[in-house]
């Protein structure tokens, strides 16, 4: 309720572009407006950090932070720009249907060559 007022009021109705603005409205963090301008809009403006890319950027060793805004920035650092809206999409993907927390299914994974995570499952 607090966002959609602040978008009529403060935005003329329009959910805004910048994730300056972005950050302006109530409820909203860099999850929210990375998915917003990046999903709607196609906007790069960072990395969603859910808990999905939280966890398999942490046992893919692409960071070693915990707090999602460290982990963004680093995914941030070693991805191309235009790779950061897919990239989300893909780690989501993977995290749900193949690199699941409890039992990771390797045998089905197309990382596995590369991945070096201690509960690998083959
Ligand atoms: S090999 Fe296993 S642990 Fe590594 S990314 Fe694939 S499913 Fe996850």
């Amino acid at each position: 309720m607090g966002a959609s007022k602040a978008i009529v009021e403060q935005f003329g109705g329009q959910v805004p572009r910048t994730m300056e603005q972005m950050l302006t409205l109530p409820g909203v963090a860099r999850k929210t407006a990375n998915v917003v301008l990046g999903t709607a809009y196609g906007i790069p403006s960072g990395v969603v950090v859910d808990t999905h890319v939280l966890r398999l950027a942490r046992r893919l060793e692409l960071t070693k932070h915990e707090e999602p805004k460290k982990v963004e920035r680093d995914l941030m650092d070693i991805l191309p720009q235009n790779k950061w809206i897919q990239f989300s999409h893909q780690l989501i993907w993977h995290g749900r249907r193949v690199c699941v927390a409890r039992k990771p299914r390797c045998i089905a994974c197309n990382l596995e060559a590369l991945c070096r995570a201690k509960d690998k499952t083959v």
